[in-house]
């Protein structure tokens, strides 16, 4: 504990982002230079807590040992701290940019105070080593000689290969795009998560002895039998990717579509200069709505704006969250409480007003004669308790609407991994039609083949990614050696975190 006194001498202060009105300009990252005395105060917060409950199960899912760095960071041993978090992160940078924070959320001084600004200092700790050139790529000094084939590039995938090369498994990944990222390289917009950040690690693990292949769809190009051929153990780690859609009068408008063919699109052209005619989805001049919130509602808004949108809806079903705790969402849980991330604050900065309507159901889409959308027919939905505790959705009666829209994007969430390699493995899935393995094991029910991420567990988050890779990494380390020398994952399942995505 850096400083006995810091939680009662310091008060919570984030690194602040851009301005909203500067950084709708452009596509580059919204965060500022940390100041380092800042980033020390709030490390000096950190009151090492004899349990820390940022690590506890509705903590940090990987078991960041957050007292430690914070300690180090106080203590200016900024060297020793990212040591440390790389003993449970492999890429703290991707957290450090993209992840809710649980870890806050059960922070102990939270109870009374704020919380220690952890995922800032995370952030900053791992930028600083970038920058030092402290991480530099080290490849194992010995290979086992077994190979590992590992189908899916996000980062349950990467964690994973991380993991088997440093184990000394020769490791290949299989990535149908054409870049290697997953979510990280086509959900996440650049200006939340660059692309560069991506590519620099993916630039180490290649050097480090892991071979990347872009541009080929296991179960299209390759079958997983050959998969299953070539390689000693195969890891699925193909992500949640189905779209829910809205099947609601005139879906066929054109003008409707899911917000990953909009993401996807525009990282392409705008960031990495593609020149994609057809498949470009523009929001220029346009009075566009985003159905659905939470990160992927979050980033169809941010972009939207960055296109240069003449308006902006984004229709929440359910109603606004309170602004602080209820009594039924504790400390150490994940706070549901109402929040305002980048988007939400730059369609207030350009449009003077938060984007978000609450209690909307939509009806029914609106097209022109040739096709075109026009708008969208909603009406105001109330909600209930009922005797079981659960709620009960009703339509307000004389509360329909028309909005005008050229543009609606579908944020509605995910409904699993897609089913072909499922399919031609005969793998079973559950009952939500995720590949079925148990947290822990990854084992399917087909020899040798494993699963981890967002096809086993459903559309999540980053943090749960990179800890599912990692304990995969460990459970085939452990089938092709009998033993292993790799962390056991952080965490078994059972949060009671959700955030929406
Ligand atoms: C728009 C958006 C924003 C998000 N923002 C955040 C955020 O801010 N913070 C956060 O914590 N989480 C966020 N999430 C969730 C997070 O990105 C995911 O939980 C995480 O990426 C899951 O990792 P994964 O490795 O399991 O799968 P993915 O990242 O989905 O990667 C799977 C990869 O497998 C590839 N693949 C699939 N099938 C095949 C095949 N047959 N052959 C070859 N390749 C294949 C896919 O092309 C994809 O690249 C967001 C999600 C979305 C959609
Ligand atoms: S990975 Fe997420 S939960 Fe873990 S310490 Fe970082 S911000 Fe907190």
């Amino acid at each position: 504990m850096g400083k006995p006194t810091g939680f009662k001498e310091f008060d919570r202060k984030k690194v602040p982002w851009r301005l909203p009105v500067v950084r709708i300009n452009d596509y580059d990252e919204i965060y500022t230079e940390p100041r380092v005395e800042q980033l020390k105060e709030q490390g000096a917060r950190c009151m090492d807590c004899g349990v820390p409950f940022c690590q506890s199960t509705t903590g940090c899912p990987i078991d960041n040992l957050i007292p430690e760095w914070n300690d180090l960071v106080y203590n200016n041993r900024w060297k020793e701290a990212i040591e440390r978090l790389h003993k449970t992160n492999n890429f703290p940078e991707f957290t450090g940019r993209t992840c809710p924070a649980p870890c806050e959320g059960a922070c102990v001084l939270g109870i009374t105070n704020p919380p220690v600004t952890i995922k800032n200092i995370e952030n900053a700790i791992v930028d600083r080593a970038w920058e030092e050139g402290w991480i530099v790529a080290k490849a194992p000094e010995d290979r086992t000689g077994k190979k590992v084939a590992i189908v899916g590039s996000g980062p349950s995938g990467l964690a994973a290969a991380d993991q088997l090369n440093q184990a000394g498994h020769l490791v290949t990944v299989y990535e149908r795009a054409n870049r290697i990222g997953g979510l990280l390289q086509y959900g996440i917009p650049n200006m939340k998560l660059s692309k560069e950040a991506v590519q620099r690690r993916v630039d180490k693990m290649t050097a480090e002895g892991i071979t990347f292949v872009t541009g080929v769809n296991v179960g299209k190009d390759i079958q997983p039998s050959d998969l299953q051929k070539d390689f000693d153990a195969v890891l699925l780690a193909c992500g949640a990717t189905k779209p829910r859609d809205l099947p609601i009068d005139n879906r066929d408008a054109k003008g409707v579509h899911f917000a990953m063919e909009f993401l996807t699109a525009n990282t392409r052209q705008m960031v990495h200069n593609e020149s994609l005619e057809d498949g470009f989805i523009s929001a220029e001049g346009k009075d566009v709505i985003v159905i659905g919130g939470g990160d992927t509602g979050t980033d169809c808004i941010g972009t939207s704006l960055r296109h240069g949108c003449r308006s902006l809806v984004n229709f929440e079903l359910l109603p606004k969250p309170p602004e602080d705790r209820s009594p039924d969402n504790p400390w150490p849980e994940w706070p549901r409480v109402f929040r305002v991330d980048y988007g939400h604050e730059e369609a207030e900065a350009k449009f003077g007003k938060d984007p978000r309507e609450y209690q909307i159901l939509s009806k029914e889409f609106l097209k022109d004669e040739d096709g075109n959308l026009s708008g969208i027919k909603t009406v105001n939905v109330a909600w209930t308790r009922k005797d079981d505790g659960g709620w009960a959705m009703s339509e307000v009666e004389g509360s329909e609407k028309v909005w005008p829209a050229q543009l609606i994007l579908l944020a509605m969430g995910f409904l699993g991994p897609e089913q072909y390699v499922a399919e031609s493995l005969g793998l079973e899935v559950d009952p939500r039609s995720n590949f079925q393995a148990v947290h822990g094991k990854f084992t399917t029910n087909i020899e040798g083949v494993f699963a981890a991420g967002d096809c086993r567990r459903g559309q999540s988050l980053v943090v749960w990614a990179i800890n599912e890779g990692r304990g995969a990494a460990r459970a085939i380390d452990i089938y092709l050696e009998g033993h292993s020398n790799l962390p056991a994952p952080g965490q078994t399942m059972g949060t009671s975190m959700e955030v929406g995505v």
